[in-house]
Parts: structure tokens; sequence; C-alpha cells
């Protein structure tokens, strides 16, 4: 097919001031999970219409993650072709193609993407288990859907699992 415009070449240090934000397709739920973990403000919508997806990208300043390549060929989009089927491979692709993420690991919700606050041990003190509330002095709160994160067990296996991702897992050497 010939394409009698060019979309400028995608430069996401150039583009503008706003910080990276990224949209993930329908098909891309376990990576936006795991990238706003690692700190990268990724919106999800597995309900969306590639239309409305595209216009939701375009609408915010958002990087199109997508594994269709249709998608992906819009013009006038900043868009990102997601190759790999695999989750580790998939971040990189992201890190490799759009840089290191712009916010702290683990300051978004990853359920949700909104950015976490947080908060003293005595505003979850009637939230988290006792146990929890002996072991642990930091904790975290989502505005958007309520949940109560900390840094013990669960988050520990997320950063044990984030360093695989950012150290290249266990090399093949
Ligand atoms: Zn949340």
């Amino acid at each position: 097919m010939c394409q009698s415009y060019q979309t400028p070449p995608f430069s996401p240090s150039t583009m503008n001031d706003e910080p990276l934000a990224l949209l993930a397709d329908g098909m891309l739920g376990r990576l936006a999970k795991w990238l706003r973990l690692l700190g990268y403000d990724t919106d999800y919508d597995n309900a969306a219409t590639d239309p409305e997806l595209a216009h939701r990208a375009r609408a915010e300043g958002r990087v199109l993650l997508t594994r269709d390549r249709e998608l992906a060929a819009r013009r006038g989009l900043r868009t990102l072709l997601i190759q790999s089927e695999v989750l580790e491979e998939q971040v990189r692709e992201v890190q490799d193609a759009l840089g290191p993420p712009p916010h702290p690991p683990l300051s978004r919700c990853p359920v949700c993407n909104v950015a976490l606050e947080t908060v003293p041990a005595a505003g979850v003190a009637d939230r988290v288990p006792p146990y929890v509330l002996k072991t642990q002095t930091e904790f975290r709160h989502c505005p958007g859907c309520g949940r109560i994160y900390w840094s013990g067990s669960h988050l520990q296996m997320m950063r044990n699992q984030m360093e695989k991702f950012t150290t290249g897992g266990p090399a093949d050497e």
C-alpha cells in the first residue's frame, strides 16, 4: 500500500515535556499490570474498540501499545507494535523503544493505574492484618480502588520478578 504522507518518526525525548504515558490494547492486560509496577503510567481498557483506543491515545497523548499491525500502523498516532508473546520480552520491548519508566517502581496501583499515596501505619490499622501492622512501617494506599499495599510478602515477590526483568532475567550464560 502506498502512503502519500509520512508520520514523523516518534522520538519520546523530543516529542514534548509531558512524562511518557502509555495505553495498552485489550490483548496486553498482563503487560499493562507489570508496566504499572515498574513505574509506567499505563492505561488499559479491554472493552475499547480499535477506534476508541486510537481516539484515546491521541486525546491523552499516550503511546498505544498493541500487537495488532494494522492498529500500530495508523497515522497520526504514537504506537509501539509489541512483537513478542512472552511477557518478559514484551516488557523489554517497551523499555528498549521508549526508555526507562518515568516514575519510581511500585508507585502506581497495578490494578487501576492510579498513583499510590503513602499513608502512616496508624491510618491503616483497621484495614490490614495485625501481623502486617507489626512487621511493616510503610504503607501505600490507592485512592482509586482503596487497596492497601506494603513492602512485604506479595510485593517482595513482585520486586524479585521486576529484578529479573531489569537485569535480563536468568541469563543464558
Ligand atoms: Zn487501585
